[in-house]
């Protein structure tokens, strides 16, 4: 026996969720299905259990994508003041880490409920260790044969987010069904994701795994990020490097600023004219954490001499690599620790008022499934939360 609904939704993370809640209150009736036990797991790991929901300065140039105008509409229609407005409404506590970035104060639990009571209160039906087997259309409805019966719908909306941490879930599958109704999806790739180093490079730099540093980091396109960049045993992380890891291209390499607060490049001369007897190591210690300085002059195959024997050349030389140190990753972690994935529905296939498919009718995509990723700091949630409520007023 089929059941017959106005709209399924596959996907019950941000997106799915969002717009699930928004629909059912339109009025709709509305199931959510999703293949996992429990509703928004990403959502719960995020943030460090806090979930990072949204960010105060949200803007289009946050968000990379083949067309960069496309996020432009939804977000500047639902806003990260429209969803701070909600998580006030359901009286949860929240704070500003940095830069903009709003968390939790107790736990991504809180945004869960609220979305769930969003879901439960506009009588959104969900469906959870749900397989969907497979999806068909015909008289202008979509069909589902799932593992918990037929469903029938006018409307079918793909939350089913992107390739990052498959542990938790994540399938192709969004992008299959894009590909069965003949839209296009641009290649994807692992994004906000630790970068892993030669085994020179990484050699050295396992003595200092766990240690952080200010930095500026740049890609060779010239995106740049002033954020914190972490040695760990496999290569470099923090957030330097993983929101620089969503601009970088496999062979290239990035450059690093070790000394984002120093802007002289005669720094080292100037030390040495105040007392040419200090090591170029204790020199560093002052500027870098001790361990940084050491193992990166190794790298660099300096020895530590005083700076007296060192020549002009030798010491702008220096400074100048402290402010603009190459380095190559020889890779990413990939999709097994991505925050995020980057490619997906190609946004020239839908609308983006919408998220309708331009050519499927009744049809429509949100959240990481499609070609829109933010920076980290909560452009990822605002974007899901964006794209299912301006889905949602269109179904
Ligand atoms: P998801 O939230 O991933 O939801 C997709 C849903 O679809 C899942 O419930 C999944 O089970 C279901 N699904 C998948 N395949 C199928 C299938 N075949 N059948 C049925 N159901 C299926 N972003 C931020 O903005 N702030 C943060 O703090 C943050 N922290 C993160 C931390 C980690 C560790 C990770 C991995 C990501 C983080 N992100 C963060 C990114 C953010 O989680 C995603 O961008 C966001 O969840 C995307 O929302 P979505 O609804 O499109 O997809």
């Amino acid at each position: 026996k089929q059941q017959l609904v106005d709209v399924v939704i596959i996907g019950a993370g941000a997106a799915g969720l969002m717009c699930a809640a928004e629909a059912a209150g339109k009025g709709l009736s509305v199931v959510l299905l999703d293949h996992a036990k429990q509703a928004g797991k990403k959502i719960l790991i995020s943030g460090g259990g806090r979930c990072n929901f949204t960010n105060y300065y949200v803007e289009p140039a946050a968000y990379l994508s083949a067309n960069p105008h496309f996020c432009k509409s939804a977000l500047s229609r639902y806003t990260q003041w429209d969803f701070i407005a909600l998580v006030d409404k359901h009286q949860i506590p929240y704070h500003e880490k940095t830069l903009g970035q709003l968390f939790c104060d107790d736990s991504a639990k809180d945004i869960v409920n609220m979305l769930l009571a969003e879901c439960q209160q506009a009588g959104a039906e969900i469906r959870l260790r749900t397989q969907v087997e497979q999806v068909s259309y015909s008289d202008e409805r979509y069909q589902l044969a799932t593992s918990t019966g037929l469903l029938s719908a006018k409307k079918l909306v793909i939350a089913t987010g992107g390739l990052s941490m498959p542990k938790l879930g994540a399938t192709a599958f969004g992008f299959d069904i894009a590909r069965q109704f003949g839209l296009k999806v641009l290649p994807t790739r692992a994004g906000l994701v630790p970068f892993t180093l030669q085994p020179n490079d990484k050699a050295c730099f396992e003595a200092i795994s766990g240690v952080s540093a200010p930095s500026v980091i740049e890609s060779l396109s010239g995106t740049s990020f002033e954020e914190n960049l972490l040695f760990t045993h496999r290569g470099l992380s923090g957030p330097a490097v993983l929101q620089i890891s969503s601009y970088w291209q496999e062979g290239e390499e990035v450059r690093i600023n070790l000394l984002p607060e120093i802007s002289d490049d005669q720094w080292l001369l100037n030390e040495r004219q105040k007392n040419g007897e200090r090591t170029i190591k204790t020199v560093l210690s002052d500027v870098l954490a001790k361990r940084v300085a050491e193992q990166w002059l190794e790298h660099q195959q300096i020895d530590n001499k005083p700076l007296k024997q060192f020549d002009d050349k030798q010491l702008q030389a220096l400074a100048q690599r402290l402010a603009s140190w190459p380095i190559k990753p020889s890779g990413t972690e990939g999709y097994r620790t991505a925050e995020v994935t980057l490619g997906g529905v190609d946004t020239d296939e839908l609308s983006s008022k919408t998220m309708e498919s331009k050519k499927q009718p009744g049809l429509y995509f949100i959240g990481e499934v499609v070609d829109v990723t933010g920076w980290l700091g909560g452009y990822n949630f605002q974007w899901a939360w964006s794209s299912g409520w301006a889905c949602a007023q269109a179904l």
